[in-house]
C-alpha cells in the first residue's frame, strides 16, 4: 500500500544570474515528508536548516552565500514545516538524503535523533573529501553526530535501475537508487506513495527539460552551473540519458523530479 507523502520546499535560492536559470528565476529544495506507519515520519532530503538560515555565511561559507544567495526564512526549514503540518519533529525517526552537499544536509541537525540513510561512498567522501570535493561538504552540518546508516550498490531491479530496498528500519515502499556522478555517492530515492511512485532524483539533473523533452529548455546558466558542480560529467550525462528514457517509458506512472526545479515542485504539489 502506498504511503502518505507531503512535498516541502525547504530552501529558496536566488543565485547570481537567476534570470538565465529557469522561468521562475529561483531554485527550491524539494523534500518529502513521508508518513510510514511502521517507521514514524521519514524525511527525504533536508534542504537548509535553522542554523543555516540564521547565519548563512558562517554555516555555508561566504562563496556559497554570495553566489547562491539562500533565503533566511525560518518557516522554510523542514523542522518548522513539520511543526506547521501538526507533527512533532521528534517523530521524524529517519532521514534519507540523496547526497551530503551543503544545500541537502543543512537540516540534519534539526532532527538530531533521526537515523540518517546515505550511500557509503557519499559518507566516505564527506569525511575525507578530495581537493575538488572540499567546497561541497560542511562538517558543521553533522557536528551533532548523526546516527548514520549507510547503504551500498543496488541489488534489486526497480524499473530497470538497480535499487536498494532493505534500508534499515524503513518500509519496503522506500528504496534508494544509487546514481553517482553529481557527487561520489549520489543516489535517487523512490517512494511508493498513495498517489503512485515518486522518484526524487536529487541533483542527478537540474531542469525538467533534461528528462522531459516536451518542456521548454533550461536557461544557459543552469547548464554551466550543473557542469561546474558535477564530480563526474560523463556519469552525469549517462544518468540524464537513463532518466529521460525512464520518463519516456514510465513517466505517466512515476512522478520523476529533481531537487531544485520549482516547476516540478509546483506540479507535484497540485
Ligand atoms: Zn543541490
Amino acid at each position: 500500500m502506498g504511503l502518505a507523502v507531503h512535498h516541502l520546499d525547504c530552501a529558496t535560492m536566488c543565485p547570481v544570474g537567476a534570470r538565465w536559470l529557469n522561468e521562475s528565476r529561483r531554485m527550491v529544495a524539494h523534500c518529502l515528508l513521508v508518513e510510514a506507519p511502521s517507521a514514524g515520519l521519514v524525511l527525504v532530503e533536508t534542504g537548509l536548516g535553522l542554523d543555516d538560515v540564521s547565519d548563512a555565511p558562517r554555516r555555508l561559507g561566504r562563496a556559497f552565500t554570495t553566489i547562491v544567495r539562500p533565503g533566511t526564512d525560518r518557516a522554510r526549514t523542514a523542522v518548522e514545516q513539520v511543526r506547521s503540518l501538526g507533527f512533532d519533529p521528534a517523530d521524524v525517526r529517519h532521514i534519507i538524503v540523496t547526497h551530503l552537499d551543503l544545500d541537502h544536509a543543512g537540516g540534519l541537525g534539526d532532527f538530531p535523533d533521526a537515523t540518517v540513510h546515505v550511500h557509503g561512498d557519499e559518507l566516505a567522501a564527506s569525511r575525507r573529501p578530495l581537493l575538488r570535493e572540499r567546497s561541497r561538504y560542511r562538517a558543521n552540518q553533522w557536528a551533532h553526530g548523526p546516527n548514520w546508516a549507510t547503504f551500498g550498490s543496488g541489488g534489486e531491479e526497480w524499473y530497470g535501475f538497480p535499487a536498494v530496498r532493505d534500508l534499515v528500519g524503513l518500509p519496503p515502499q522506500i528504496l534508494a537508487i544509487p546514481l553517482p556522478g553529481h557527487s561520489r555517492g549520489h543516489s535517487a530515492v523512490a517512494v511508493e506513495s498513495d498517489r503512485g511512485w515518486l522518484l526524487h532524483c536529487g541533483d542527478a539533473y537540474f531542469h525538467e527539460s533534461t528528462v522531459d523533452s516536451s518542456r521548454a529548455p533550461a536557461g544557459p546558466m543552469l547548464r554551466l552551473f550543473e557542469n561546474a558542480v558535477a564530480l563526474d560529467r560523463a556519469r552525469v550525462r549517462d544518468n540524464h540519458r537513463r532518466l529521460a528514457e525512464l520518463h519516456a517509458r514510465a513517466g505517466g506512472e512515476i512522478g520523476i523530479f529533481s531537487a531544485h526545479d520549482p516547476a516540478e515542485f509546483e506540479r507535484l504539489c497540485a
